[in-house]
C-alpha cells in the first residue's frame, strides 16, 4: 500500500519535473500590418507574455478575443521601431494594466532611444505613475536579452544614409524644433531635460528569438533497468542527485533522462525601405542561422516589410539562406490591407438589415489586391493567426482564431423573417406617421424642422463607447460632414483612423482631403489618443509631389498642442495648426475666411465642460441655418445649455444609466435622463445619446415622452437630415437585437 502511494507520488514528481514553463508556447498575430491593425505579436508562454509592438487598436483586438494579457505576466514589450504604428496602443494598454495590477510592477519597454521621448510626451494626459514603463534602449552593442524562457538578440539599424522623415517648417512645431526642452510639469515626477532631435533616421530593430531548451524527460524504464528501486532513492535521482545503489553502483541523473529538446528559433525582420536592405542582409548576427551555420535555422520569419522590399532580389536571396524549412510570413498593408474583418461584424449586419441607410455596408475592401503576389510558399498573414511551438504535438499554424467574414445576405434575410422585429418597426411606423404629419404642418413655418443638418450635412458616429475600446463600441469620435467638400472630427479616440478606414474603404483619401479640423473636447485618452494617426494619414492624403499639404486645424485644450509639439520635435514628424478652444468663448469665428467659406460654419462657440480641467463643450452654426451642439464629456451643464440654445441636433454623452447617478456624479458624467433633460432645456429639436459605458450595446431606459426625438448612437451609424428622423423607429427593434446579443455573449 505504502509502495503504491509512493509510486504515485513519484510519477507526479516526474511529471512536474518535465512540466517546465515552456510546455506551451505560441506566437499570435495581434496585427497583420494592414491599415487598421499595425504589425504586433504576442509570444505566449505559461508564466510570461512578450509583446512585440503595440499599435493603435491592438487593445480592441485583445478585448474582442478575450486574449489574456495577465498584467503580472506581461513584463517585457519589444519595439521594432519608434513611430505611431508601433506605439499607438501603448498608453491605452498601460492604463488597462495599471487598473488590473495592484502591485504596479513596471513593464520593461525595449526599443530605440527615442521611445523615451514618446513616453515623456504622454505626461500631458496621463499621470506617469499610471504609465509604469521602464525604458531600456537597444543598440548594436546590446548583446542580448535573456530570461528563463527566451533569449533575444536585437539587430539594430540606425543609419541608412538617407533621410526617411522630412520635417516641415510650416507647422506649430517649427517653433520648438531642435530646441532642448525643459520639462517640469506637475504630472511628471521629476524635472527632466532630454536632447532628442526630430529623428531624421529612425532606428529600426529586428529580433532573433530563441526559446530556451526543454530539459529531457525522466525515464522510469531506464531507472528500472539500472535497478533503481522505486523509493526515496529514485526520488533523489529525479530531483537531480547522484545516488549509490546497495550493490555499490553509482547512478547519475543524466543516466535516466531523455534528450533535451532544443529551443526553436523565430525572427522578426523589420525592413521598411529598400535603403535598409544592404545593412540588414550584411549583418553578421544572422549568419550562424544560415543552412551551413552552427545554429538551428529559424522555424518562422515574420517580415514587416512593404512588397518592394520582399520582391527585391537581394532581400529574397538573403531569406533563402535560412533554408527551405523556414516559414515566411508577410505583414504589410500592400497585401494584408483590408483583410481584418470588423470586430463585431455580425451584429452590425443585423442593424444593417434594419436600415441600410443608417447602418450602411462598410466599404473596407475585403479582397486582397490581385496584382500583388508574395513569393512562393510565403504566407499572407491574417490577424489572430497563431503558430504553436510547443507542445510538439500541436506544432504548426492554427487558424481557428482568425475572424471570419459574415454572410451579409443571410443575416439580412434572417432579420427580415423575424416577425417580432418587423412588428416592432411597424408599431413605430405608426408613431412616426403621426409625427411626420405634425412635422410636415410645422414645415410650412419652419423649414429647419425637416432640415436638421442641412442639405448635405451628415453625422457619422465612429466611436460611441467610453473609456476603453470594446467589441461593440470603439472610443469617442464623430465625423461631421458639413457640406459636399468639407468635414470635421469631433474627438479622435484610439483607433479612429481604423474606424474611418472600415467605414470608407478606398474612398477614405477623399474624406481625409475634405477634413478641415479636429475638435478635441478634453485630454482623456479615449477622446484624443488617435489624433496622431489621423494627422499622419491626412498629410499622406493631401501632400502633393512638391511637398505642399493642406493644413489641418486642431481646436482643443492647450495640452493637446503641447503633446503634439513634443511628439513632433522628438519622436515623429506630424503637422497641424492649433487654436485653443478658449478662443471660442466669445461668439466670433476666428477661422481664416478660406476655412470659413469651405466649412460653412458661421458661428463656433465653446464653453468649459463640468468634467475635468480643460474640458470643453462645443456648439456650431452652419450658414444654412442649422445648429449642432456636442457635449464632449460633462455632467449636466447650464453653460452648455446656453451655448447650445435651440440647437437642431444635440449630441450628448450618456455614460451611465439612471440608476448609476452616484457614479455619474463622482466621475463627472451624465446619466441617460440627465442628457435628455439637457436637450429639453436647450430646446434641442433632436438629441442623440453617445459615450456609453456598458459592456454590451443596449437601449438605456428613458421616458416615452422623449422617444420621438431621441436616438441612440452606435458605431458606424450614419444620419442626415432625412434619416435622423427615422432613429426613434429603430429603438424597439434595436432593443430586441441588442438583448439577444447580450444573451449570446453571456
Ligand atoms: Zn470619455
Ligand atoms: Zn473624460
Amino acid at each position: 500500500m505504502i509502495f503504491k502511494q509512493l509510486s504515485r507520488k513519484l510519477s507526479r514528481i516526474s511529471k512536474s519535473m518535465s512540466a517546465s514553463k515552456l510546455n506551451k508556447v505560441y506566437l499570435q498575430i495581434l496585427g497583420n500590418g494592414s491599415k487598421d491593425a499595425p504589425a504586433s505579436f504576442l509570444l505566449f508562454t505559461e508564466n510570461q507574455r512578450y509583446l512585440f509592438n503595440c499599435g493603435a487598436g491592438i487593445q480592441r483586438i485583445i478585448n474582442r478575443n478575450r486574449i489574456k494579457i495577465h498584467p503580472l505576466k506581461l513584463r517585457n514589450i519589444f519595439m521594432t521601431r519608434a513611430d505611431f504604428n508601433a506605439v499607438g496602443g501603448l498608453p491605452g494598454l498601460a492604463l488597462t494594466i495599471n487598473e488590473e495590477d495592484d502591485i504596479k510592477t513596471p513593464i520593461n519597454l525595449w526599443g530605440p532611444p527615442s521611445l523615451e521621448a514618446y513616453i515623456n510626451a504622454t505626461r500631458f494626459y496621463i499621470f506617469h505613475q499610471k504609465l509604469n514603463f521602464r525604458h531600456l534602449t537597444f543598440t548594436n552593442d546590446t548583446p542580448y536579452f535573456q530570461d528563463e524562457n527566451i533569449k533575444l538578440w536585437p539587430v539594430v539599424i540606425d543609419d541608412v544614409g538617407s533621410s526617411l522623415y522630412e520635417t516641415s517648417e510650416d507647422s506649430e512645431a517649427s517653433m520648438n524644433k531642435n530646441k532642448k526642452m525643459k520639462v517640469s510639469e506637475e504630472r511628471f515626477p521629476t524635472s527632466h531635460v532630454y536632447n532628442y532631435q526630430n529623428p531624421q533616421q529612425p532606428t529600426i530593430i529586428s529580433y532573433i528569438c530563441q526559446l530556451s531548451q526543454l530539459p529531457g524527460k525522466f525515464l522510469n524504464d531506464k531507472a528500472e533497468a539500472l535497478g533503481v528501486p522505486n523509493n526515496k532513492l529514485r526520488k533523489s535521482l529525479i530531483m537531480g542527485q547522484t545516488i549509490t545503489l546497495r550493490n555499490g553502483t553509482v547512478v547519475r541523473p543524466e543516466d535516466c533522462v531523455g534528450p533535451q529538446e532544443p529551443g526553436m528559433v523565430f525572427m522578426i525582420i523589420h525592413c521598411p525601405t529598400l535603403d535598409h536592405i544592404p545593412q540588414l542582409v550584411g549583418c553578421s548576427r544572422f549568419e550562424s542561422y544560415f543552412t551551413n551555420g552552427e545554429n538551428q535555422q529559424p522555424e518562422l520569419m515574420l517580415h514587416i516589410c512593404p512588397m518592394n522590399v520582399i520582391e527585391n532580389t537581394a532581400y529574397l536571396d538573403w531569406t533563402k539562406k535560412f533554408g527551405p524549412n523556414t516559414k515566411h510570413l508577410v505583414l504589410n498593408s500592400d497585401v494584408c490591407g483590408g483583410v481584418t474583418p470588423i470586430i463585431s461584424e455580425e451584429s452590425y449586419h443585423k442593424l444593417h438589415a434594419l436600415s441600410s441607410e443608417i447602418f450602411p455596408l462598410l466599404k473596407y475592401n475585403k479582397l486582397r489586391p490581385v496584382d500583388k503576389k508574395v513569393p512562393n510558399n510565403w504566407i499572407i498573414t491574417d490577424t489572430l493567426l497563431t503558430y504553436h511551438f510547443r507542445p510538439r504535438s500541436l506544432m504548426g499554424f492554427d487558424r481557428s482564431k482568425i475572424l471570419q467574414e459574415t454572410n451579409v445576405n443571410s443575416i439580412v434575410e434572417k432579420i427580415n423573417n423575424r416577425m417580432d422585429i418587423k412588428n416592432a418597426i411597424q408599431f413605430s411606423n405608426q408613431d412616426i406617421l403621426d409625427r411626420e404629419n405634425r412635422t410636415l404642418s410645422v414645415k410650412a413655418t419652419s423649414p429647419v424642422q425637416r432640415n436638421l443638418i442641412g442639405r448635405h450635412g451628415e453625422i457619422v458616429f465612429l466611436g460611441t463607447g467610453s473609456c476603453y475600446p470594446s467589441k461593440y463600441r470603439n472610443v469617442s469620435s464623430i465625423l461631421l460632414r458639413l457640406n459636399k467638400n468639407s468635414c470635421m472630427l469631433m474627438d479622435c479616440g484610439e483607433g479612429t483612423f481604423g474606424q474611418l478606414y472600415r467605414h470608407y474603404g478606398s474612398e477614405l483619401s477623399d474624406i481625409l482631403r475634405q477634413l478641415k479640423f479636429i475638435f478635441i473636447s478634453h485630454m482623456h485618452a479615449d477622446h484624443h489618443q488617435g489624433i496622431v494617426e489621423v494627422l499622419l494619414e491626412h498629410k499622406r492624403a493631401t501632400q502633393s509631389t512638391d511637398g505642399y499639404y493642406s493644413p489641418l486645424y486642431v481646436i482643443g485644450p492647450w495640452a493637446i498642442n503641447k503633446f503634439l509639439n513634443e511628439y513632433n520635435s522628438y519622436f515623429e514628424s506630424v503637422q497641424w495648426r492649433f487654436m485653443s478652444a478658449t478662443e471660442f468663448f466669445k461668439e466670433v469665428c476666428v477661422f481664416s475666411d478660406v476655412v470659413k467659406t469651405e466649412l460653412g460654419i458661421i458661428k463656433l462657440k465653446t464653453v468649459y465642460a463640468d468634467h475635468c480641467k480643460g474640458a470643453f463643450c462645443i456648439a456650431l452654426t452652419h450658414r444654412e441655418g442649422w445648429k449642432l451642439a456636442y457635449s464632449g464629456d460633462t455632467q449636466p451643464s447650464s453653460k452648455f445649455v446656453e451655448i447650445g440654445k435651440d440647437a437642431d441636433v444635440l449630441i450628448h454623452e450618456a455614460t451611465f444609466e439612471d440608476d448609476l447617478v452616484d457614479e455619474a456624479r463622482s466621475r463627472k458624467h451624465s446619466t441617460t435622463s440627465e442628457a435628455i433633460e439637457i436637450g429639453v432645456k436647450m430646446n434641442a429639436k433632436f438629441t442623440i445619446l453617445t459615450h456609453f459605458s456598458q459592456r454590451y450595446p443596449k437601449i438605456p431606459a428613458f421616458s416615452e415622452n422623449y422617444s420621438d426625438r431621441t436616438g441612440i448612437a452606435y458605431d458606424h451609424m450614419t444620419v442626415n437630415s432625412e434619416s435622423i428622423l427615422f432613429l426613434p423607429r429603430l429603438l424597439k427593434p434595436l432593443n430586441i437585437i441588442f438583448k439577444e446579443e447580450e444573451e449570446i455573449e453571456d
